[in-house]
């Protein structure tokens, strides 16, 4: 008997309708011999709307209240799944991060699991119920419930898959699989049958939130195939599992944009050593993780101006910070930009071929995009523009490494 991690997200759970749906497939899934565990989210927008409430009452919500808060979108989905289940004529149990044993570090808003204590679950599965858990939730050490950050329902599928050693982690969605950009953004965007971890690791941290990236570090960690697929249709999705030589030969396998990084300049700031230590210490002590860095010293000397980004998120603190620390170092001016976006190229093929980064730079340039700031690793190349830009250069940057023909991947 095989064991089977389904999650769905908010939009596959986001009606009635969708609830009875996704019900019915997994009452099929069960019916067909298997033990089933359902990951669900909250229904779609209820977060957001969690999010706007607390806004009303608080400009800077207390982080566990805040949590305490966000985890009930997810107790509402796994009611009412369960109640759907049960309609269908299945023995279903409801199960809260807690209950479930999914225990966390105390990060509030963006917590780590740490371990799954899944005895109880796993008894109702031999029980023969189907298991419905909450996702994006657990508890920490001192019974605080958290949350593990937006998206963190995908973490907590795979982190369920690889504690239970599931045969299937099937991830839901409301789109057929992982695609060489967002589907949603350029039409020609085309499914890719399989992927690496390593290739998806990117594409999640360069922006394609398809899969939270914490959930592709525990597929890769665990060595968990994930198969990425519709919650609307039976058609095969996205495998992401671990590199093959088929995909050495694709130079690039997807395109990805983030719009939600913003850039601080420091100008004029001393040039010397221990400068940037102070500074980038200063911004990780209060726990903000910067992404791109350009230094470029002055026609003068003596000088530089020191830019970088930050998430969107944590802007106005590290820009009130920086505009602090800048006075301390009597440094120049400091200016903020919120008006950017990271488009960035991933591919392990990269590695083994030149040229790939002047084909983006000649591709942007063709649309008369600047590039701000650049960055790279071994299998991607991320280039930073003007926000208004992001979808002519994704299309461009697709239409230049031609993912719309590319072996690897199949069309819509
Ligand atoms: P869920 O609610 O099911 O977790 P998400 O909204 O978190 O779904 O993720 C699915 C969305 O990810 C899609 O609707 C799509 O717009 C977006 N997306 C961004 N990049 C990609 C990509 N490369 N492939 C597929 N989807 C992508
Ligand atoms: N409900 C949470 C969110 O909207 C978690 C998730 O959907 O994965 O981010
Ligand atoms: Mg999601």
């Amino acid at each position: 008997m095989a064991l089977i991690v389904q999650k769905y997200g908010g939009t596959s759970v986001g009606t009635p309708e969708r609830i009875q749906k996704v019900a019915d497939r997994v009452i099929r899934t069960k019916r067909a011999g298997n033990q089933v565990i359902v990951v669900v989210s909250a229904m779609a927008g209820k977060t957001d709307e969690l999010l706007r409430l607390a806004s009303e009452i608080s400009s800077s919500p207390d982080p566990r209240e805040m949590d305490v808060l966000l985890a009930t979108g997810e107790q509402v989905s796994i009611a009412l799944l369960s109640m759907a289940i049960r309609e269908g004529g299945l023995p279903s149990v409801s199960y809260l991060g807690n209950q479930a044993g999914i225990l966390t570090d105390s990060k509030y808003g963006r917590a780590r699991i740490r371990d799954i204590r899944a005895e109880a679950m796993k008894q109702d599965l031999d029980d023969g119920k189907v298991v419905v858990l909450a996702g994006f939730q657990g508890i920490d050490g001192a019974n605080n419930i958290t949350t593990l950050g937006r998206g963190g329902s995908d973490t907590t599928a795979v982190a369920i898959a690889a504690a239970l050693h599931a045969d299937v982690c099937e991830i839901y969605t409301d789109v057929e699989g992982v695609f060489t950009t967002d589907p949603n953004i350029y039409h020609k965007a085309r499914k890719i049958k399989r992927i690496s971890y390593d290739e998806m690791l990117e594409m999640s941290s360069m922006g394609a939130k398809v899969l939270q990236i914490r959930s592709v570090e525990f597929a890769k960690k665990y060595n968990v195939s994930l198969h990425v697929r519709s919650s609307f249709s039976d058609l095969p999705g996205t495998i992401v599992c671990q590199e093959d030589e088929a995909m050495e030969n694709v130079l690039v396998s997807g395109v990805t944009y983030n719009k939600n990084e913003a850039k601080i300049t420091i100008k004029k700031i001393p040039d010397r050593p221990g400068i940037a230590a102070r500074v980038f210490s200063e911004i990780s002590k209060n726990g903000i993780v910067v992404d791109m860095i350009i230094q470029t010293p002055s026609s003068k000397g003596g000088h530089a101006n020191l830019a970088f980004t930050v998430p969107i998120t944590d802007y106005p603190k590290a820009l009130k910070m920086i505009q602090k620390l800048a006075k301390e170092l009597e440094a120049g001016e400091v200016v903020g930009n919120e008006d950017v976006a990271k488009v960035s190229i991933i591919g392990v093929g990269m590695r083994s071929h030149t040229s790939v980064a002047s084909r983006m730079f000649v591709a942007l340039a063709g649309e008369g995009v600047n590039i701000i700031m650049i960055s790279t690793s071994e299998i991607k190349i991320s280039c930073l523009i003007d926000a208004k830009y992001t979808e002519l250069a994704v299309r461009a940057l697709h239409d230049a490494f031609e993912l719309d023909k590319s072996p690897r991947e199949e069309s819509l």
